[in-house]
Protein backbone atom coordinates (compact mmCIF):
# COMPACT_ATOMS: atom_id res chain seq x y z
CA UNK A 1 0.00 0.00 0.00
CA UNK A 2 1.19 3.20 -0.68
CA UNK A 3 1.17 5.80 2.58
CA UNK A 4 3.75 8.41 1.36
CA UNK A 5 1.77 11.84 1.23
CA UNK A 6 4.39 13.80 -1.33
CA UNK A 7 2.53 14.30 -5.32
CA UNK A 8 5.80 15.08 -7.09
CA UNK A 9 4.85 17.15 -9.94
CA UNK A 10 6.52 16.60 -13.06
CA UNK A 11 6.67 19.87 -14.30
CA UNK A 12 9.34 19.38 -17.47
CA UNK A 13 9.01 19.85 -21.19
CA UNK A 14 8.83 16.33 -22.68
CA UNK A 15 7.10 13.18 -21.65
CA UNK A 16 10.95 11.41 -22.38
CA UNK A 17 12.02 13.71 -19.28
CA UNK A 18 8.84 13.31 -17.42
CA UNK A 19 9.78 9.19 -17.90
CA UNK A 20 13.42 9.80 -16.87
CA UNK A 21 12.12 11.27 -13.50
CA UNK A 22 9.51 8.55 -12.68
CA UNK A 23 12.04 5.96 -13.78
CA UNK A 24 14.18 7.04 -10.58
CA UNK A 25 11.56 6.53 -8.17
CA UNK A 26 9.46 4.11 -6.39
CA UNK A 27 6.15 4.02 -7.56
CA UNK A 28 5.31 3.23 -3.45
CA UNK A 29 7.29 5.76 -2.04
CA UNK A 30 5.53 8.78 -3.90
CA UNK A 31 2.20 9.66 -5.63
CA UNK A 32 3.15 11.46 -9.57
CA UNK A 33 1.46 15.09 -10.62
CA UNK A 34 0.66 15.61 -14.60
CA UNK A 35 -0.70 19.26 -15.11
CA UNK A 36 -1.51 20.89 -18.26
CA UNK A 37 2.25 21.40 -20.03
CA UNK A 38 2.88 17.68 -19.64
CA UNK A 39 -0.91 16.86 -20.79
CA UNK A 40 -0.69 19.06 -24.00
CA UNK A 41 2.12 18.06 -24.76
CA UNK A 42 2.19 14.78 -24.27
CA UNK A 43 -1.23 13.31 -24.12
CA UNK A 44 -3.28 10.48 -22.38
CA UNK A 45 -0.30 8.14 -23.17
CA UNK A 46 2.74 9.23 -20.30
CA UNK A 47 -0.70 8.92 -17.91
CA UNK A 48 -1.18 5.50 -19.01
CA UNK A 49 2.59 4.63 -18.74
CA UNK A 50 3.01 5.98 -15.42
CA UNK A 51 -0.33 4.15 -13.77
CA UNK A 52 1.11 0.97 -15.95
CA UNK A 53 4.06 1.44 -14.29
CA UNK A 54 2.54 1.69 -10.83
CA UNK A 55 2.13 5.12 -10.27
CA UNK A 56 -0.78 6.77 -8.64
CA UNK A 57 -1.39 9.61 -10.91
CA UNK A 58 -2.85 13.35 -9.96
CA UNK A 59 -4.18 14.73 -13.29
CA UNK A 60 -4.10 18.42 -12.40
CA UNK A 61 -5.89 19.91 -15.03
CA UNK A 62 -8.29 22.59 -13.16
CA UNK A 63 -11.41 21.48 -15.41
CA UNK A 64 -14.03 24.58 -15.09
CA UNK A 65 -16.84 24.58 -17.93
CA UNK A 66 -20.25 24.26 -18.01
CA UNK A 67 -21.55 20.88 -15.76
CA UNK A 68 -21.91 18.79 -18.71
CA UNK A 69 -18.82 19.29 -20.25
CA UNK A 70 -17.25 19.04 -16.88
CA UNK A 71 -18.43 15.93 -16.20
CA UNK A 72 -17.84 14.61 -19.06
CA UNK A 73 -14.17 15.43 -18.88
CA UNK A 74 -14.04 13.80 -15.46
CA UNK A 75 -15.34 10.91 -16.31
CA UNK A 76 -12.70 10.58 -19.34
CA UNK A 77 -9.88 11.47 -16.54
CA UNK A 78 -11.67 8.34 -13.99
CA UNK A 79 -11.24 6.16 -17.40
CA UNK A 80 -7.79 7.25 -17.87
CA UNK A 81 -7.22 5.52 -14.36
CA UNK A 82 -6.38 8.24 -12.66
CA UNK A 83 -5.83 8.51 -8.79
CA UNK A 84 -6.84 12.07 -8.15
CA UNK A 85 -8.53 14.71 -10.43
CA UNK A 86 -9.19 18.32 -10.11
CA UNK A 87 -11.70 21.17 -11.10
CA UNK A 88 -12.20 25.06 -10.07
CA UNK A 89 -14.53 25.31 -7.23
CA UNK A 90 -15.10 29.11 -8.57
CA UNK A 91 -17.46 26.24 -11.46
CA UNK A 92 -19.86 26.68 -8.56
CA UNK A 93 -22.16 23.86 -7.07
CA UNK A 94 -23.78 22.37 -10.09
CA UNK A 95 -20.48 21.82 -12.10
CA UNK A 96 -18.66 20.01 -8.66
CA UNK A 97 -21.54 17.93 -8.57
CA UNK A 98 -21.91 17.20 -12.40
CA UNK A 99 -17.81 16.68 -11.63
CA UNK A 100 -18.83 13.88 -8.93
CA UNK A 101 -21.50 12.32 -10.87
CA UNK A 102 -19.28 12.18 -13.45
CA UNK A 103 -16.96 9.73 -11.94
CA UNK A 104 -19.52 8.48 -10.16
CA UNK A 105 -19.75 4.91 -11.48
CA UNK A 106 -16.01 4.51 -12.74
CA UNK A 107 -14.29 1.32 -11.71
CA UNK A 108 -11.55 3.05 -10.12
CA UNK A 109 -12.98 6.37 -8.57
CA UNK A 110 -10.66 9.21 -8.00
CA UNK A 111 -10.50 11.46 -5.90
CA UNK A 112 -11.93 14.67 -6.75
CA UNK A 113 -10.46 17.78 -5.63
CA UNK A 114 -11.27 21.39 -6.03
CA UNK A 115 -8.99 24.44 -5.97
CA UNK A 116 -10.37 27.26 -4.63
CA UNK A 117 -8.29 30.55 -4.94
CA UNK A 118 -5.23 30.47 -6.85
CA UNK A 119 -2.22 31.35 -4.88
CA UNK A 120 -1.19 33.85 -7.46
CA UNK A 121 -4.69 36.29 -6.99
CA UNK A 122 -4.41 38.81 -5.11
CA UNK A 123 -7.44 40.61 -3.18
CA UNK A 124 -7.29 43.45 -5.54
CA UNK A 125 -7.47 40.96 -8.81
CA UNK A 126 -10.29 39.47 -7.03
CA UNK A 127 -12.52 42.79 -6.84
CA UNK A 128 -11.27 43.39 -10.39
CA UNK A 129 -13.51 39.98 -11.34
CA UNK A 130 -16.26 41.43 -8.97
CA UNK A 131 -15.25 39.25 -5.95
CA UNK A 132 -15.37 41.62 -3.19
CA UNK A 133 -13.96 38.72 -0.38
CA UNK A 134 -10.32 38.88 1.28
CA UNK A 135 -8.83 35.86 -0.54
CA UNK A 136 -8.86 34.46 2.53
CA UNK A 137 -12.55 34.61 3.02
CA UNK A 138 -13.42 33.42 -0.29
CA UNK A 139 -11.21 29.87 0.27
CA UNK A 140 -13.00 29.48 3.18
CA UNK A 141 -16.93 29.81 1.49
CA UNK A 142 -15.00 27.45 -1.78
CA UNK A 143 -13.84 25.16 0.15
CA UNK A 144 -17.47 25.16 2.49
CA UNK A 145 -19.37 24.31 -1.05
CA UNK A 146 -16.85 21.80 -2.61
CA UNK A 147 -17.43 19.82 0.58
CA UNK A 148 -21.37 20.33 -0.08
CA UNK A 149 -21.03 19.36 -3.84
CA UNK A 150 -19.19 15.83 -2.53
CA UNK A 151 -15.95 16.99 -3.43
CA UNK A 152 -13.03 15.05 -1.22
CA UNK A 153 -11.09 17.38 -0.52
CA UNK A 154 -9.08 21.14 -1.68
CA UNK A 155 -6.19 22.33 -3.20
CA UNK A 156 -5.10 24.99 -0.76
CA UNK A 157 -1.88 26.81 0.07
CA UNK A 158 0.15 26.11 3.39
CA UNK A 159 -1.51 29.54 4.77
CA UNK A 160 -4.82 28.52 4.61
CA UNK A 161 -4.24 24.68 5.65
CA UNK A 162 -4.69 24.87 9.29
CA UNK A 163 -7.85 27.54 9.30
CA UNK A 164 -9.44 25.03 6.56
CA UNK A 165 -8.29 21.84 9.02
CA UNK A 166 -10.50 23.50 11.74
CA UNK A 167 -13.36 23.89 9.83
CA UNK A 168 -13.10 20.06 7.58
CA UNK A 169 -12.45 17.17 9.18
CA UNK A 170 -10.74 14.35 8.17
CA UNK A 171 -11.54 12.47 5.60
CA UNK A 172 -12.05 15.55 4.05
CA UNK A 173 -8.30 16.23 2.00
CA UNK A 174 -6.16 19.06 2.15
CA UNK A 175 -3.64 18.96 -1.37
CA UNK A 176 -0.91 21.80 -0.89
CA UNK A 177 2.07 22.70 -3.03
CA UNK A 178 4.71 25.37 -2.01
CA UNK A 179 6.55 22.89 -0.27
CA UNK A 180 10.54 23.09 0.74
CA UNK A 181 12.50 20.68 2.65
CA UNK A 182 14.36 23.01 5.45
CA UNK A 183 17.87 23.93 3.46
CA UNK A 184 16.64 23.62 -0.05
CA UNK A 185 15.98 26.24 -2.84
CA UNK A 186 12.95 28.15 -2.75
CA UNK A 187 13.26 28.70 -6.01
CA UNK A 188 10.39 30.98 -7.43
CA UNK A 189 7.89 30.42 -4.22
CA UNK A 190 7.35 33.12 -2.38
CA UNK A 191 5.83 32.22 0.76
CA UNK A 192 7.04 28.41 1.29
CA UNK A 193 6.51 25.77 4.40
CA UNK A 194 8.73 22.61 5.61
CA UNK A 195 7.24 19.41 4.48
CA UNK A 196 6.71 18.64 8.73
CA UNK A 197 4.99 22.36 9.31
CA UNK A 198 2.67 21.75 6.70
CA UNK A 199 1.36 18.46 8.34
CA UNK A 200 1.28 19.57 11.25
CA UNK A 201 -1.12 22.18 9.58
CA UNK A 202 -3.48 19.33 8.86
CA UNK A 203 -2.26 19.08 5.18
CA UNK A 204 -3.02 15.10 3.65
CA UNK A 205 -0.35 15.55 0.53
CA UNK A 206 2.17 17.44 -0.01
CA UNK A 207 2.78 19.09 -3.87
CA UNK A 208 6.39 18.62 -4.37
CA UNK A 209 8.51 19.20 -7.61
CA UNK A 210 11.69 20.86 -8.26
CA UNK A 211 13.53 20.18 -4.45
CA UNK A 212 12.47 16.19 -6.22
CA UNK A 213 12.52 16.57 -9.97
CA UNK A 214 16.11 18.73 -9.89
CA UNK A 215 18.05 16.61 -7.40
CA UNK A 216 21.02 14.72 -7.80
CA UNK A 217 18.92 11.54 -6.71
CA UNK A 218 15.68 12.01 -6.64
CA UNK A 219 14.45 8.89 -4.93
CA UNK A 220 17.01 10.05 -2.06
CA UNK A 221 15.41 13.26 -1.94
CA UNK A 222 11.90 11.49 -1.70
CA UNK A 223 13.11 9.64 1.05
CA UNK A 224 14.48 12.14 3.11
CA UNK A 225 11.10 14.01 2.83
CA UNK A 226 9.14 10.75 3.83
CA UNK A 227 11.50 10.19 6.45
CA UNK A 228 10.59 13.55 7.59
CA UNK A 229 7.32 13.84 7.98
CA UNK A 230 7.34 10.13 9.47
CA UNK A 231 5.68 10.27 12.38
CA UNK A 232 5.07 13.82 11.99
CA UNK A 233 1.22 14.21 13.87
CA UNK A 234 -1.28 17.33 13.65
CA UNK A 235 -1.85 19.36 16.12
O1 LIG B 1 8.66 22.80 -8.17
P1 LIG B 1 7.61 23.18 -7.16
O2 LIG B 1 7.70 22.34 -5.88
O3 LIG B 1 7.57 24.65 -6.88
O4 LIG B 1 6.24 22.77 -7.87
C1 LIG B 1 4.99 23.02 -7.26
C2 LIG B 1 3.88 22.53 -8.13
O5 LIG B 1 2.64 22.95 -7.55
C3 LIG B 1 3.87 23.06 -9.54
O6 LIG B 1 3.27 22.06 -10.38
C4 LIG B 1 2.97 24.27 -9.46
O7 LIG B 1 2.35 24.57 -10.67
C5 LIG B 1 1.94 23.79 -8.44
N1 LIG B 1 1.26 24.89 -7.75
C6 LIG B 1 1.93 25.83 -6.99
N2 LIG B 1 1.24 26.83 -6.36
C7 LIG B 1 -0.09 26.89 -6.49
C8 LIG B 1 -0.78 25.94 -7.24
C9 LIG B 1 -0.06 24.94 -7.87
O8 LIG B 1 3.15 25.77 -6.85
N3 LIG B 1 -0.74 27.82 -5.85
Amino acid sequence: MNTSRIIVALDVPSPEQAWAIASKLEPKSCRVKVGKEMFVAAGPGLVERLTAAGFEVFLDLKFHDIPNTVASACRAAARLGVWMLDVHAFGGREMMQAAREGIEGASHKPLLVGVTVLTSMSESQLREIGVGATPMDAVANLSELAAQSGLDGVVCSAQEAAMLRARFDAPFKLVTPGIRPAGTSADDQHRITTPAQAIVSGVDYLVIGRPITRAADPQAALEAINAEIDGVSRV
